[in-house]
């Protein structure tokens, strides 16, 4: 969808291990695993479909021994997969670590007691997400994208949108629309379909940080 400079890449490579902490994904890795799942969507070969798993949490686990396989090059991926994709290995290594994700984890522990109030004890249930915020995303998107909701286009797979307005996923949630127009930006695409990163990725452009492709819609 869009290109940016190798200065960004790197700022984004780290940004993104800093937001995603204890639960942190590789960029490449996912990417990969990304690709796969449009050339596949819903078949067997899908690294994530619910249409080939029991239920929400073997389709994750599946998922998960796909992703490590790639992670760890035990799985050669396909050469269409692997082309231009950022790649920084100390952040990789460092992201992986158990020192990382046990450190991340403590942090947000400390976090949780330094700032609940005491009467709002219950917030603490909440650590378990806070600790596994990207397979909780990924597991949503997943499942309910190929599963629940409503389709646009016919695109020979099951992908489809579950929300109308999705801010629960900042516009993941459009999987029908991604499917059938993969390059395009905005996932939103009838009048009432607002994608909320639509605008934080044209803000980007806007500043010169990407930019845009030009694709036919
Ligand atoms: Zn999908």
């Amino acid at each position: 969808m869009f290109v940016m400079n190798k200065f960004w890449e790197k700022f984004f490579y780290a940004f993104t291990y800093i937001t995603q902490g204890s639960s942190y994904l590789s960029p490449r890795a996912y990417a990969v695993l990304h690709r796969m799942h449009h050339a596949y969507s819903d078949t067997e070969k899908d690294p994530h479909t619910p249409h080939h798993a029991s239920n929400v949490f073997t389709m994750m686990w599946k998922t998960k021994a796909i992703y490590n396989n790639i992670l760890s090059y035990k799985e050669v991926a396909e050469k269409r997969f692997t082309s231009n994709l950022p790649d920084w290995k100390f952040i990789e290594n460092l992201g992986d670590s158990w020192y990382s994700r046990v450190g991340w984890g403590t942090f947000y522990v400390l976090f949780y007691i330094k700032f609940v109030p005491a009467d709002m004890w219950y917030l603490f249930l909440l650590l378990p997400v806070h600790f596994l915020m990207g397979p909780v995303h990924g597991a949503i998107v997943n499942w309910s994208g190929h599963m629940y909701g409503y389709q646009n286009f016919d695109n020979n797979d099951k992908s489809r949108n579950s929300l109308a307005m999705d801010f629960l996923m900042m516009g993941e949630l459009y999987q029908n629309n991604h499917h059938k127009l993969p390059n395009r930006v905005n996932f939103g695409v009838k009048w009432f379909e607002f994608d909320p990163t639509y605008p934080v990725i044209k803000v980007l452009d806007l500043l010169g940080i990407i930019k845009l492709k030009t694709v036919k819609a």
